[in-house]
C-alpha cells in the first residue's frame, strides 16, 4: 500500500484553490512516451491530483490502472482512476477494484461511458448508469468515488430539471464528489451551481476546464458539451482560426482568464483537461502564479 496519497474528499475540503489534470493513457499497445512526459512536466507543478481516463478499446483498463498507479508511486502524485460501467461485467469491476486497492488507487471517477453505436458489441447489462456503478464500488470497499456532472444538461436529456434529479441519485448512491463536463462560459457554471444546491445536490463540485489549443477541436466539443461560447471566446476563434499559433496563444490566455474570474468567485476546485499536453498546463500555472495562493 502506497502512503501519503489522499482522498480526493478530502483534498477539496482544503481551503486553498485545488488544480487537477486530466490524462489519458495510450490505447493498447502503444506507448507510453507522451503519458509519461506530460505527467513527469505537471507533477513539478504542485497538481492537487491527477486524473486518468478510461477508453472503450482494448487494453483499457490495463492502461488507466498502469498510468494511475505510475504517478502516485514514482511522482507521488494522488491518482483519480476513471471506470466506465457500460462494457463491464460486475465480477470485471470487481476484479479491477482488486488490482486498484493492491496498487494503493482508491479515488475512483464512476461513469456509464458513452453509447457510441460502433461500440454496442462491447456494451453489457450489469450498469446501466452511472448511479449502478457508483453503489456497487461504494458496496465493495472504502472507495472516494467520484462521478460526472454538465452544466450544460447531458446531450441524451431532454430536460434540464429531469438531469439534476438524476445527479441527485448519484449523490444519493454515494458519490463524493463531482467533476464538471469542460465549459467555455462561467455564467452557464454559476446558474448550474445554483440550480443543483436549489435542488439538493450538496456535494462538492469541481468545475472542468479546458485550454483549447487548435480550431478544429471546436465541433468536437461542441458534441460533448453542448458548447455555448461567449462572445470574447468566439471572437477569438474567429480571428485567429486561420494562424494555429496565435490561436492556441489568444485560447490559452482565454483559459486562464476563465480560471481567475472562477477563483475570484469563490471556486477552489479546478480541474483542467491537459489531452496529455504538459507544456500548456505548465504555461497556464506559469501565467496565474501568485493567483492560486493569494
Ligand atoms: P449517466 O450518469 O448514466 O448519465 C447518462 C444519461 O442518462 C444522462 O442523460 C442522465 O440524465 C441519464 N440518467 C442517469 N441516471 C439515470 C437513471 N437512473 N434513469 C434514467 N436516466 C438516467 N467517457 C469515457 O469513455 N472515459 C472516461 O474516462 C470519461 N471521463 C469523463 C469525465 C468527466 C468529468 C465527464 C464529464 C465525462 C467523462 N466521460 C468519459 C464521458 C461520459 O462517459 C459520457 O458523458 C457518458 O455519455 C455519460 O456518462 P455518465 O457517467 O454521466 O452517465
Amino acid at each position: 500500500m502506497i502512503e501519503n496519497t489522499m482522498k480526493i474528499s478530502e483534498i477539496l475540503q482544503q481551503d486553498k484553490v485545488n488544480l487537477s489534470f486530466e490524462f489519458f493513457p495510450p490505447k493498447k499497445d502503444m506507448p507510453f512516451d507522451s503519458v509519461q512526459e506530460a505527467t513527469e512536466i505537471v507533477s513539478k507543478l504542485n497538481p492537487a491530483f491527477f486524473s486518468i481516463t478510461y477508453g472503450a478499446a482494448g487494453g483499457a483498463t490495463h492502461n488507466t490502472v498502469k498510468v494511475a498507479t505510475e504517478v502516485q508511486r514514482n511522482l507521488g502524485v494522488t491518482a483519480l482512476a476513471h471506470l466506465t460501467g457500460k462494457t463491464l461485467s460486475r465480477e470485471e469491476v470487481g476484479d479491477i477494484l482488486s488490482s486498484l486497492t493492491e496498487d494503493g488507487i482508491q479515488n475512483i471517477l464512476a461513469i456509464r461511458g458513452d453509447l457510441f453505436p460502433e461500440r454496442a458489441h462491447l456494451f453489457k447489462e450489469d450498469f446501466l448508469h452511472a448511479s449502478d456503478l457508483i453503489r456497487f464500488i461504494k458496496e465493495q470497499g472504502d472507495f472516494c468515488v467520484g462521478a460526472a456532472c454538465y452544466p450544460e444538461g447531458h446531450v441524451e436529456s431532454e430536460d434540464k430539471r429531469e438531469d439534476i434529479r438524476h445527479l441527485k441519485l448519484k449523490q444519493e448512491a454515494g458519490a463524493d464528489f463531482l467533476t464538471t463536463q469542460m465549459f467555455f462560459d462561467n455564467n452557464i457554471f454559476y446558474n448550474f451551481m445554483y440550480r443543483l444546491r436549489d435542488a439538493g445536490v450538496t456535494i462538492p463540485i469541481i468545475a472542468g476546464i479546458m485550454p483549447i489549443s487548435a480550431y478544429h477541436q471546436i465541433k468536437t466539443i461542441e458534441k460533448l458539451s453542448g458548447g455555448t461560447y461567449p462572445a470574447p471566446f468566439i471572437a477569438i476563434a474567429d480571428k485567429f482560426k486561420h494562424h494555429p499559433v496565435a490561436f492556441e496563444t489568444a485560447m490559452l490566455h482565454y483559459t486562464c482568464h476563465q480560471i481567475i474570474d472562477l477563483v475570484a468567485n469563490g471556486v477552489n476546485n479546478i480541474h483542467i483537461y491537459t489531452m496529455n499536453k504538459g507544456d500548456t498546463a505548465r504555461k497556464i500555472m506559469n501565467y496565474l502564479g501568485e493567483i492560486l495562493t493569494a
